[in-house]
């Protein structure tokens, strides 16, 4: 989102951003949808792989303190007992007496309807789990839950890891995948869903050092979003009151984004303390905990968790990056046009680069599409050669594609293309041989 006055973005041009280009579909469309459930399309599936491998790249890859997991989103029922989730992952329901709609009480600022203004139900606590069965027999005996959080895989795997992988502390377990909650009010795309996926990492700590951990993670986190393109303006950090705490944590910070609905929370980082590992190993008889060679000492260790959705993620990294700027007419005394263009984060474009033959001519067809097969050995690189080159430059700005290459007449000539920069719409001419390289290089350092 441009950060000057005037020119903030709005959720129904990103959203009609978004559905124009497939980038996010409303799932079940044909048949009337499914509430508040997305699909991906082409390029949202594309932008969405590349967050996640961004986290994984910079959060387990690149770090010698954390390795990976990938846990199966059925668990046993004795999970949610333990983790406290079948007793407490709940949200108060309220209900209005005339129109009957739901309502999470705590988003509410007054006791009437806020849709039709009638009175509404007491409180009931509303379990957001989702619940199915496993196997041919649907009885309690055979009941399942879909995981609300990723993180009870990585707690129920402590010590598999600890042994297999033969970690010491301080180190983390990172792991990406799908959650579901049954909320109450989902909402604003896909900020609020009741299917999603989320990139959680635990980081076991030595008691004690737990509140360092949490303050280095807090920052780490906060520099991802940054280094990722975010403006640092529109992120910020709230700490939890202590009436806001949930049942496991000692320290809550939430990194709240600004949406343009008003800020609310990406990514949630908490000092869980020993909560979850005493809890499973109270609950399963295992010994869960560790064994310090330096103190000759036997303890649970602390645990600093952070969280983030992915869809939300990819929202917040779609937001951020549109602009609409006024760029020269196309048109020699034509009025000024409006460029649309996706600033987004190089590593994260759902496209890296498009290969764009001046027009469909027959001879300037084998040398771009030679063009292209070059370039996707290493990239996710796009052909297009419909319409003008003016439109399908704007085509790809708009759905952030860092670079275009062009395939001009001259090309046939001196096998050179010119490359395009999406922010600076700076272009230079190179030979083909060099584009790989090249393109990799802007990649790292920019143009
Ligand atoms: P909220 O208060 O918004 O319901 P929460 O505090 O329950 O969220 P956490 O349990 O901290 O959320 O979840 C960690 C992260 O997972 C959130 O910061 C968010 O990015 C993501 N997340 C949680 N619930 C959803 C959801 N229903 N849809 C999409 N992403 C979600």
């Amino acid at each position: 989102m441009s950060t000057t006055p005037g020119n903030a973005v709005t959720m129904e041009k990103i959203l009609s951003l978004c559905k124009r280009r497939g980038f996010l579909f409303q799932s079940s469309e044909i048949y009337g949808g499914l509430n508040a459930t997305w699909d991906y399309g082409p390029l949202g599936a594309e932008l969405k792989r590349n967050v996640k491998e961004a986290w994984w790249r910079s959060t387990v890859q690149s770090r010698d303190d954390v390795v990976g997991l990938d846990s199966a989103i059925l668990m046993h029922p004795n999970v949610w007992k333990a983790s406290g989730h079948l007793d407490s992952f709940s949200d108060p329901l309220v209900e209005c007496q005339s129109c009957r709609q739901r309502f999470r009480e705590d988003d509410l600022e007054s006791r009437k309807c806020p849709n039709c203004g009638g009175g509404l139900s007491e409180p009931r606590q509303f379990n957001l789990m989702f619940k199915t069965f496993m196997g041919a027999v649907e009885d309690t005996a055979s009941e399942v839950y879909l995981r609300p959080e990723t993180a009870q895989g990585i707690y129920v795997n402590f010590q598999n890891v600890v042994n297999s992988a033969r970690r010491k502390l301080p180190f983390g377990i990172g792991q990406i995948g799908k959650a579901f909650r049954n909320e109450i009010t989902p909402g604003n795309s896909i900020f609020r869903t009741r299917e999603f996926e989320q990139m959680e990492l635990e980081f076991f700590v030595k008691p004690g050092a737990d509140a360092e951990w949490l303050d280095y993670w807090v920052e780490e986190r906060m520099n991802w979003f940054v280094s990722h393109g975010v403006h640092r303006e529109n992120l910020r950090l709230r700490r939890h009151g202590q009436d806001e705490l949930a049942h496991y944590a000692k320290t809550v910070y939430d990194i709240e984004y600004r949406f343009p609905w008003g800020w609310a929370e990406l990514e949630g980082i908490a000092n869980r303390s020993d909560f979850d590992l005493r809890q499973h190993a109270g609950h399963s008889g295992r010994d869960l905990t560790y064994f310090d060679d330096e103190t000759r000492q036997r303890y649970h260790p602390y645990v600093i968790e952070t969280s983030v959705g992915v869809d939300r993620a990819a929202l917040a990294f779609l937001i951020d990056a549109y602009q609409e700027e006024a760029v020269a007419p196309s048109k020699p005394g034509g009025a000024s046009e409006t460029r649309t263009v996706l600033r987004m984060d190089r590593r994260l474009a759902p496209v890296t680069v498009a290969v764009l033959p001046l027009s469909r001519n027959q001879r300037l067809t084998p040398t771009a599409k030679e063009v292209h097969a070059l370039l996707r050995q290493r990239f996710n690189a796009l052909y297009d050669d419909a319409q003008s080159i003016g439109r399908r430059y704007r085509r790809q700005d708009e759905i952030g594609a860092p670079y275009c290459v062009t395939v001009d007449f001259d090309t046939l000539d001196d096998r050179a293309v010119t490359l395009r920069d999406r922010d600076t719409m700076l272009q230079l001419r190179l030979p083909i041989s060099r584009l790989p390289e090249v393109v990799e290089d802007k990649l790292r350092h920019g143009w």
